[in-house]
């Protein structure tokens, strides 16, 4: 796709090689044209042009209902949509290849030109705006607690006294807890929520804190089903924004794909199916929601 290719194309062997392959299939050794040399990249560059290279997008792996890997089959509403706005910038499924992009490792994926787009429950925050840009958001969720079934005692961030908690690395999640909540609350951080869900029902903390989205979805999983639940009192606006390199231009491409998913009634379809059998309702006065502006 059109970005800063050498560094995308030098980042990664896998799609390197097959861009390199095409180069010498397509144009016959580009290298050894008359005009080789700096123009390779170029040439490159103009022959593959969007639906030619390819599309790298980072996803969760491990967050059911959202962006989850199957084998080598991306499923969730992330993904659903990821699909949609790749399809309407020119690129079929084949040409997209999924890369794992924890919350942790998101931003230095974009700023490093790893990947061309984040789709995994990447909420939009100012911090992260000073080292990466945003299109959408395409959804909002709200950080929630998920607790042991039979859990009566803890009803929300202000009931976390002497409790053990589990967050994610990297997410707002953790850092919501530090900042606002972290008086007499034990925070234990992992690299994904799966882990902090087998804390919870191992007994080893007392409640996984994120997105109330994705808490139900690992909620409804059926190891988990019956051992836990969402508290359902939500304490911040989480807003899913697609993640894309600051010097990216296409921000607003992506958001006319994102209207017209919300318009053509598939951003419902894709809700629906993510939600289906966990018992979650998207937060109707928030969803779907108004876009940010590009420049910002
Ligand atoms: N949406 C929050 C975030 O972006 C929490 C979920 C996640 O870690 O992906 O940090």
């Amino acid at each position: 796709m059109r970005r800063t290719r050498t560094t995308g194309v030098i980042a990664l062997a896998a799609t390197a090689a097959l861009a390199l392959a095409a180069c010498s299939s397509d144009d016959g050794g580009g290298d050894t044209d008359a005009d080789a040399g700096s123009e390779t990249t170029d040439t490159m560059e103009e022959e593959e042009g969007a639906g030619g290279e390819g599309l790298t997008i980072g996803i969760k792996f491990d967050q059911p209902g959202l962006g989850f890997m199957d084998g080598d089959t991306p499923s969730g509403f992330d993904v659903d949509v990821a699909k949609y706005v790749a399809s309407e910038l020119g690129y079929s499924e084949d040409q997209i290849e999924w890369v794992e992009a924890p919350s942790a490792q998101r931003e230095t994926l974009l700023s490093t030109g790893q990947v061309d787009m984040i789709f995994a429950t990447y909420s939009i925050t100012d911090e992260r705006r000073e080292q990466v840009s945003y299109a959408g958001p395409y959804f909002v969720a709200g950080q929630d607690l998920l607790v042991a079934a039979d859990n009566t005692d803890i009803t929300g961030p202000d009931a976390l006294d002497g409790k053990n908690l589990c967050s994610v690395t990297g997410s707002t999640s953790a850092q919501r807890i530090k900042d606002e909540y972290s008086e007499g609350v034990n925070l234990l951080e992992q690299p994904g929520y799966a882990e902090c869900v087998t804390a919870l029902t191992s007994g080893q903390v007392d409640a996984v804190t994120t997105d109330d989205i994705i808490l139900a979805g690992l909620g409804a999983q059926p190891a988990n089903a019956g051992q836990v639940k969402v508290v359902g009192n939500t304490f911040s606006e989480e807003r899913y924004g697609v993640g894309i390199p600051q010097e990216s231009e296409q921000c607003e491409d992506i958001n006319a794909a994102l209207t017209q998913m919300i318009e053509d009634g598939s951003w419902q379809e894709y809700i629906d199916a993510a939600t289906e059998g966990t018992g979650y309702t998207p937060n109707s006065d928030l969803n779907p929601p108004e876009f940010d502006p590009c420049d910002m």
